[in-house]
């Protein structure tokens, strides 16, 4: 129950145990035109919309989906909610650009979008930033119509949004939304094993992309070669600039496959109803949600306030002798912990780290009545019928 890697479908783990095809052959080429056609389907994006698959981690995605698209003295803002959104901000200030930060005070906040749009009426920039959930914190930013109003203040100003911990769990519609650039990474709400970055691009990123032809960016990442190299599938054609992870996307057309299956609709609502029956779940045991309210709080992970008297480390363990695994937090000065609830994840694994939760509170001292964080996440489940 950690946010990512999460748990996988035994049908995707397989596709990592089969002969590794040549990259350029016909089945391979078949399978990553139907990875890449599937990807624009649970972003909502239409053919316009380039999608790229790349080996490596979240953070390639983060650098590559941004360093295309600067030059030299740039200005870009980043706006944080926590640790990742940190990360981006450190990120960009190994290139020669002038960044502009929006942070919250303290975790558990967010950056309100009238907050963002005061900035931009100051100042023109390049590219904005922001974490979609920021998985240190469970905080969920408000994206519905920051790509409008972005777009309202500057034209040319391009909308990149961290989607690592927010695609294919929390609701997202890259066009309607009027997301520039969207990426995320392999291991979380996608279901596949670590190691897949993904970036897809809009129609304004592309023409920005081929104008900027940035020499910024570091030789691997470089996307005009990357974008020639899916083209070329997309056509169902042979391409290479630099061997694609052929079992990691074999895995990825697996899981797709079955998101699609699900249908967004329903995956969304199942991680909306899942993430609020556990968030039903800690308040009852007595424990606090570090988001500040119910509309900052993800669906696809939580932070969570220890008692003073618990050491995470301790909990952790507890949790782990009753063999459900969550994380620590990402802030060495709170005492927290985070537990993903995203991917294939159902009512079933809910109540059981609920119980947990309970019972290794209670061996470590904590007065709380057991069976009450149950009951509350029970009465939601059932009324979703879940
Ligand atoms: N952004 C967010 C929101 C993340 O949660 C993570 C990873 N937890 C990253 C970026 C970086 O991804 P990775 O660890 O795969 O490099």
């Amino acid at each position: 129950m950690i946010p990512g890697p999460t748990l996988f479908e035994p049908s995707v783990l397989r596709e990592l145990s089969v002969t590794t095809l040549s990259h350029t052959s016909k089945e391979f080429i078949q399978i990553f035109n139907e990875t890449l056609k599937n990807l624009r389907k649970i972003v909502f994006v239409d053919e316009n919309y380039k999608t790229v698959i790349l080996a490596g981690s979240g953070t390639l995605a983060m650098e590559t989906s941004t360093t295309n698209f600067i030059k030299s003295g740039d200005k870009i803002l980043v706006v944080s909610n926590g640790y990742f959104g940190d990360r981006m901000i450190e990120l960009l200030s190994r290139y020669p650009v002038k960044v502009d930060i929006l942070k919250v005070n303290e975790p558990g906040s967010r950056v309100e979008t009238e907050k963002i749009l005061e900035k931009l009426d100051e100042e023109k920039y390049s590219l904005i930033t922001v974490t979609h959930v920021d998985t240190s914190t469970g905080v969920k930013q408000e994206l519905k119509s920051l790509g409008e109003e972005v777009k309202k203040h500057h034209d040319e100003t391009l909308l990149v949004v961290d989607g690592v911990c927010s695609v294919a769990g929390e609701e997202l519609y890259m066009k309607d939304w009027g997301i520039d650039v969207l990426f995320t990474g392999s291991q979380k709400a996608l279901g596949v094993p670590p190691g897949l970055a993904m970036i897809w691009l809009s129609p304004k990123a592309l023409e920005k992309l081929k104008e900027t032809k940035s020499t910024l960016t570091p030789y691997y990442m470089d996307l005009n070669r990357w974008i020639k190299v899916m083209e070329a599938h997309e056509e169902l054609k042979p391409a290479y600039f630099a061997t694609p992870a052929v079992n990691l996307i074999m895995a990825l057309n697996k899981s797709l496959k079955l998101i699609l299956e699900e249908g967004m609709d329903k995956r969304f609502r199942r991680h909306k109803t899942l993430s609020k029956a556990f968030r039903a779940g800690i308040r009852g045991i007595g424990l606090n949600v570090m988001a500040k309210n119910e509309d900052y709080a993800a669906s696809t992970v939580t932070a969570i306030h220890l008692p003073q008297n618990i050491e995470v480390q301790q909990f952790l363990a507890e949790m782990q002798k009753r063999n459900i695994i969550v994380a620590g937090g990402l802030y060495p000065n709170i005492k927290y912990f985070r537990v993903g609830h995203m991917g294939p994840v159902n009512a079933n694994d809910i109540l059981a780290t609920i119980g947990a939760i309970e019972r290794s509170l209670h061996k470590l001292g904590t007065p709380i009545e057991l069976g009450k964080g149950l009951t509350e996440a029970q009465k939601i489940l059932t009324k979703e019928d879940m």
